[in-house]
């Protein structure tokens, strides 16, 4: 056994914060007590003193871009899953997005494979919706289910037909398969480059408008209603889309939703190098950095706001990366050419702390929105330490203080907006299946 001794356990599932040993029996827990480890148990298991330290559930991130098969140069199933075990990830949903698209058994068996010989972190794919992602004809729903996708989603697009998207639903609705939206509508989208606003305006970029997202997810949540499938909502970032789905869930609309790290910390004003949000005690970045683009864009302050609140409310059940990986070539051109994205896998849980001590989010909600929350989207048995559950487990320091430096990032690519950003709060061992799979400094 290995006995993670008297650290401060953060376990919302169980609700639980306060002092605890953690025993971890082969791949899964066997207990958590008060009790600290005994001198006998010292003598005969693997005892680590936590006193200090912080000890959660693994972090499940459903929203990862891993870019195998096909953009090896950009990130692989095995580094992609190095980083995440860095930044406390112990379980990643793989976006369908690669080449080829993962719309058959074959590729998904494929990405599920690569990331059990990687071994880092539990990787599962998730599976396109339509064939190629090209909002068409539909994929083969249960053979993806077959091959051990826990949703659907054409992620990078929309399925800009409602017909489509209904069709979808209903397919999915019959195999207890969630639905994963990336809520953007093309024709109000098209040609923008950052968020419509003032900020666009005085930096003279076209704009991507706030309805572009919101029109879309209420299209969703409609079709969801009627057909009475399971509706995920990807990447919230308009204060109209939180508002949308809080009244969703009233009406007892099988909803769920994520945002991301970048939208809770940022806005359009990180787009004219101006630090505002979270950002206003860390270095200012440059104008018209590329690595403040990403879909949906950063926006404005009421949004980033409506996030936060969404995310304490529940209205948000999930924090997701949207980890998305770029090299040089995506990013170092003309803002407006410039590839969408940003990687997050190992900032994530350090920008939800800093969320959480500038008094956005209480600790135990945050504990919770990035482990059994987003667990709970999927129906997946991680984000817990309760007795019986897989032993995804992380110990943390969470008053070390580090300097953000994406040359250092396990992830192969560096397209990350907070670089020179100092943040407090850094993993120092995971643990998936009860088998070691980081070590800070080792
Ligand atoms: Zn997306």
């Amino acid at each position: 056994m290995i006995i993670l001794d008297s650290g401060r356990v953060i376990d919302p599932a169980n609700g639980i914060d306060g002092t605890r040993t953690v025993l971890i029996d082969g791949d899964h827990i066997r207990e958590v007590r008060e009790q600290a480890a005994t001198p006998a148990e010292k003598l005969v298991h693997q005892v680590l003193d936590c006193r200090g330290r912080w000890v959660l559930p693994g972090l499940v991130d459903l929203h990862v871009h891993l870019r195998e098969p096909g953009e090896e140069g950009k990130e692989t199933i095995a580094t992609g899953a190095r980083a995440a075990a860095a930044g406390g990830v112990t379980t990643v949903v793989a976006m369908p997005n690669t080449k080829p698209v993962c719309d058959s058994a074959a590729v998904a068996r494929f990405v599920a494979a690569r990331g059990r010989e990687a071994g880092f972190a539990r990787v599962i794919p998730a599976g396109a919706i339509t064939r190629g992602s090209l909002g068409e004809q539909l994929a083969d729903m249960a053979e993806l289910k077959e091959a051990g996708c826990v949703c659907v989603t054409d992620d990078g697009k929309p399925v800009m037909s409602a017909g489509v998207m209904r069709r979808a639903l209903e397919y999915a609705r019959d195999l207890e398969l969630p639905v994963m939206v990336h809520a953007e509508d093309l024709t109000l989208s098209a040609g923008g480059a950052m968020h419509e606003g003032p900020a666009a305006t005085r930096l003279g970029l076209a704009g991507v408008p706030a309805a572009a997202e919101v029109a879309m997810v209420q299209r969703d949540i409609l079709l969801a209603e009627m057909t009475g499938a399971r509706l995920h909502v990807a990447h919230v970032s308009a204060a109209g889309s939180a508002r949308a789905l809080r009244e969703a869930k009233v009406r007892g609309v099988r909803v769920t939703a994520e945002a991301t790290p970048h939208h809770f910390t940022l806005t359009d004003a990180a787009v004219a190098g101006v630090a505002a949000g979270l950002a206003a005690a860390q270095p200012a970045g440059e104008p018209y950095d590329t690595h403040a683009k990403m879909s949906p864009p950063l926006r404005a302050e009421a949004d980033r706001q409506a996030v936060i609140s969404g995310l304490n409310d529940g209205t948000i059940d999930a924090i997701a990366t949207d980890h998305a990986p770029h090299g040089p070539l995506d990013k170092q051109v003309e803002f407006a050419h410039a590839q969408n994205g940003v990687i997050g896998l190992e900032t994530s849980l350090a920008l939800t702390l800093a969320l959480v001590r500038a008094g956005g989010l209480p600790l135990a909600r945050a504990v919770e929105r990035l482990t059994v929350g987003p667990a709970r989207c999927f129906k997946m048995p991680y984000g817990t330490l309760g007795a019986g559950a897989p032993a995804d487990v992380i110990v943390l320091d969470a008053e070390r203080e580090w300097k953000v430096d994406p040359q250092r990032f396990y992830s192969r690519s560096r397209n990350s907006p907070f670089a020179g950003w100092t943040l407090k709060g850094k993993v120092s061992k995971t643990f998936v299946a009860g088998k070691l799979v980081h070590e800070e400094g080792k």
